[in-house]
This record gives structure tokens, C-alpha cells and sequence, in this order.
């Protein structure tokens, strides 16, 4: 294929001071991955690291691809959208890590492989069929509101079985765990060892259901030490994003 003509392709390519940096500080958050593996006794390939490359330019995807990061995650359907349409990487899993509203829920199970935020038993159905149409099955992870902050998604927990059932017996979803996101300003390791009592009580109903997805840049060490089998970092990867989503 020739470069020319082939219009959009150029955004595809970061400067190589760019890419340097994400390879230093890839590696970094990796070797911390890798020593809270160690000090928990886990083995590293019980972790999945999910770069959430939100409001970063697609260039800074294909780069991290290049890398060989597998699993991108997103906050906004229509950020999804347009990224997975410039970025064709074969292999590469798109995760979805932000509140759903409703009307994007169908296209997200069209286009994401896994999603972390479902948090409502409205949007099953909706993920299901998008995900019927392009023909596979999303992962999903029922999220958890550990902090009463309804803007900040997740539910409570006497809502988290009827929503987990929900998922798993959604044809075209499969039930992976639970997520949740540490309380701002509150102690990680108290918040993920309650996620992860929940976890327990979540797999003895749904045997299959027993990945949590926890921990992102300031925290990924308590994750780990407290069972996160998937990790969302953004920040200590792609640097700090200029403005909150
Ligand atoms: C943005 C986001 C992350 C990544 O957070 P960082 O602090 O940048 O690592 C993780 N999880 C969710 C739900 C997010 O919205």
C-alpha cells in the first residue's frame, strides 16, 4: 500500500521523542507491575495491563501498539469510535472503562471487546445486541459504587447480583468480574479489600466471574496486592491529561 494519497495515515505518526517517552514510561509502569507481582506472590501473567489512552491522540495508540500493548481502553463511545476506525491493529482489545449513557451502549458492544463500567441492568440488553451485530461476545465487569457518588458510576452492592445475573444471561455478554474505583481521597487498600470480599461472593454465584479490574496510576501496587487481575493506567503512561473528562 503507498503512503500517498492515503489520507488520515499521517496522524498515525508520533514524533520519535514522543514515542521514546511512551517507551520509558511504558516500561516503568511495567516494572511496577512486575514488582507488585512479585510482592504479592502472583505471577505477572495473572495481571492484564489495560493503557487507557482517553483523550490521547490516536498516534500515541498506534505507537503503544507498536510497543506491544494489547489492550487499549476508552472512556467515550464516540472517542472509541473514531479511534478504532484510523487504527487498525489486528489483535489489539478495546476497553471501555467510563460511564455508559444508553444510547451509546449498543454501539460500544459493537465495538469494544471488554467493558468495565456496566453499572446498570438498562444497558444489558443494549450491549448485547450491538454485540450480536458484529457478531462476537463482550466481556463485561459489573461496576461497583464504593463511594455512594452516583456521578461516578458504578452500583451499590445490594444491586450487584441482580446485575451480574443480568449480564450472564445476556446472550452475547460474558460475565467477568467485578471493578471499582477507589473512593478519591480514601484508602486504596480498604476500598479493594472490600472489592474484593465482593469478588469472592460474586464467583461463588457465577464460577466464571472472577477477574477484578481495579487499580489505575496511584494505586496499581494496592490492586495488585489485593487480587486486580486487570489494571487501568492512564495517567503513568500517556502523562497527565490536560483536563478531566
Ligand atoms: C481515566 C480512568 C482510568 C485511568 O486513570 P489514570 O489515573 O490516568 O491512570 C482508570 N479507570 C477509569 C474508570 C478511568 O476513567
Amino acid at each position: 500500500m503507498s503512503s500517498q494519497g492515503d489520507a488520515g495515515a499521517d496522524d498515525l505518526q508520533v514524533a520519535k521523542a514522543r514515542r521514546d517517552e511512551l517507551e520509558v514510561a511504558l516500561a516503568r509502569v511495567r516494572a511496577r507491575v512486575a514488582d507488585a507481582c512479585t510482592s504479592a506472590g502472583r505471577p505477572v501473567e495473572d495481571v492484564t495491563l489495560v493503557v487507557v489512552t482517553k483523550t490521547y491522540p490516536v498516534g500515541d495508540l498506534a505507537a503503544l501498539a507498536d510497543l506491544g500493548v494489547a489492550d487499549v481502553g476508552e472512556a467515550r463511545e464516540q472517542e472509541l469510535r473514531d479511534k478504532r476506525a484510523r487504527l487498525d491493529v489486528p489483535g489489539l482489545r478495546w476497553h471501555v472503562v467510563g460511564r455508559l449513557q444508553r444510547n451509546k451502549a449498543r454501539s460500544v458492544g459493537r465495538l469494544a471487546e471488554v467493558v468495565h463500567s456496566v453499572d446498570d441492568e438498562r444497558l444489558v440488553g443494549r450491549l448485547s445486541d450491538g454485540a450480536a451485530e458484529s457478531g462476537r461476545v463482550v466481556g463485561c465487569f459489573v461496576q461497583l459504587s464504593l463511594d455512594q457518588d452516583p456521578t461516578r458510576g458504578g452500583v451499590p452492592e445490594d444491586r450487584l447480583v441482580a446485575l451480574a445475573d443480568a449480564v450472564a444471561a445476556a446472550e452475547h455478554l460474558r460475565l467477568l468480574g467485578v471493578m471499582a474505583v477507589a473512593p478519591m481521597g480514601a484508602d486504596p487498600d480498604a476500598a479493594f479489600t472490600r472489592l474484593r470480599q465482593i469478588s469472592a461472593v460474586l464467583a461463588s454465584r457465577h464460577p466464571g466471574a472472577t477477574a477484578v479490574s481495579a487499580g489505575m496510576s496511584g494505586d496499581l501496587e494496592q490492586a495488585v496486592a489485593h487480587g486486580a487481575t486487570h489494571l487501568r493506567v492512564g495517567a503513568a503512561v500517556l502523562g497527565s491529561r490536560p483536563a478531566l473528562l
